[in-house]
């Protein structure tokens, strides 16, 4: 049993059970032994990739997105480019590769991410340096300076902390996290509130208050600052359906098992984002599947014109990018992208 486990396991001799959001929360951010703190968990030689460490085409293409949305905005200066938990600093490095075509747009913009991982801050400084921007850290997006912003948010909100709830009988449980033979096992707690009163018994219902709030935070500061947000992870509409999920070394792994060793996620519950959207004042367009979004703000013409000065030997390689990032069997239909916009606005480019 690792330490932080450990540590888990006397905090639920003495308290009793804690709920999956605790759990998750210690797994992912204690600050000893967190997998965010500890590591970078990206890239093949990690745990998981994204779409940016996949291709430079995702992170261009969000830049030139961003420079429209900005235009839209009726083009504020200074404007911020908010990133949520930016990992390695690709997806930027590339967006503002592809804007110092906008110069209007690169001069008036200030970077600024929302991290709370030391060792990934260290990657993300590596990454914009020689971009001519140095970039601001912030522990959460409420300290983020108030004014006109985009947003970029790629597979940040996954990563937060989910409670679930369980149908039984005639009611709804929350699950909580007690102790099984040997390491950790689900108990039931207390009945609570739900919708859903026709789900079978068994089922499971996620609620991600973390999520939930943050894009709040986004939607006010949209309707008092104005902005735009670009949201892409994967993610359903809402409804019963466990999703809570670990991965280690690119393969699944038991989800109370070894927490802080392997990294812990719940799909994005789309339809509560955007819940929470309109609720603080914003308009919110799609999700739409990834591979249509990156499709419509010209997915295709990026890569025709990246084959065509790569060397031979090298052109594979970027189909068969466009091709993982744009599939639906691949990362094209799981992921989606919702984006949220001042109320009267027009539709953000490629909504
Ligand atoms: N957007 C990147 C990384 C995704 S991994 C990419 O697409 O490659 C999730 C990122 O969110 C990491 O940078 C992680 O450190 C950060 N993160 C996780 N929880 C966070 C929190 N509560 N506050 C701020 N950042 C967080």
């Amino acid at each position: 049993m690792n330490p932080l486990a450990r540590h888990l396991r006397r905090v639920i001799e003495l308290e009793g059970p804690i709920s999956v959001a605790a759990f998750m929360d210690a797994a992912l951010s204690d600050p000893d032994h967190g997998y965010y703190r500890t590591r970078d968990p990206l890239g093949r030689a990690g745990d998981f990739t994204t779409a940016p460490e996949v291709s430079q085409m995702f992170g261009e293409l969000v830049g030139l997105w961003a420079a429209v949305a900005w235009r839209q905005l009726g083009a504020p200066d200074p404007v911020d480019l908010i990133e949520l938990g930016p990992g390695r600093g690709t997806l930027m490095k590339d967006a503002l590769r592809a804007i110092e075509g906008v110069p209007d747009f690169r001069n008036a913009l200030r970077v600024h991410f929302v991290e709370t991982s030391p060792a990934l801050t260290i990657k993300q400084a590596a990454s914009l340096k020689g971009s001519g921007h140095a970039p601001e850290w912030h522990e959460s997006l409420e300290a983020v300076p108030p004014g006109p912003f985009v947003l970029i948010a790629n597979e940040f909100f996954d990563a937060l902390p989910i409670r679930q709830f369980v149908k039984t009988g005639d009611v709804w449980r929350e699950r909580l996290v007690g102790l099984g033979d040997g390491g950790f096992g689900f108990v039931m707690g207390d009945i609570c509130e739900a919708e859903f009163p026709d789900a079978e018994d068994g089922a499971i219902f996620e609620v991600n208050e973390g999520a939930n709030r943050t894009v709040a935070e986004i939607a006010r500061r949209i309707a008092v600052h104005g902005g735009v947000a670009l949201i892409v992870d994967y993610g359903h509409m809402g409804g019963v359906g466990e999703t809570l999920q670990s991965v280690k070394g690119h393969v699944f792994h038991p989800p109370l098992l070894d927490p802080g060793e392997a990294d812990l996620t719940a799909h994005v519950d789309f339809r509560a984002l955007i819940g929470a959207a309109t609720a603080a004042g914003a308009a919110a367009y799609g999700p739409l599947p990834q591979g249509a979004f990156l499709e419509r703000i010209g997915l295709a013409h990026r890569a025709a014109k990246l084959k065509e000065k790569a060397p031979p030997e090298s052109r594979l390689a970027i189909e068969l990018a466009r091709v993982r990032l744009a599939d639906p069997q691949a990362m094209g239909a799981l992921f989606k992208v919702l984006a949220l916009a001042p109320k009267e606005a027009a539709p953000p480019p490629g909504f």
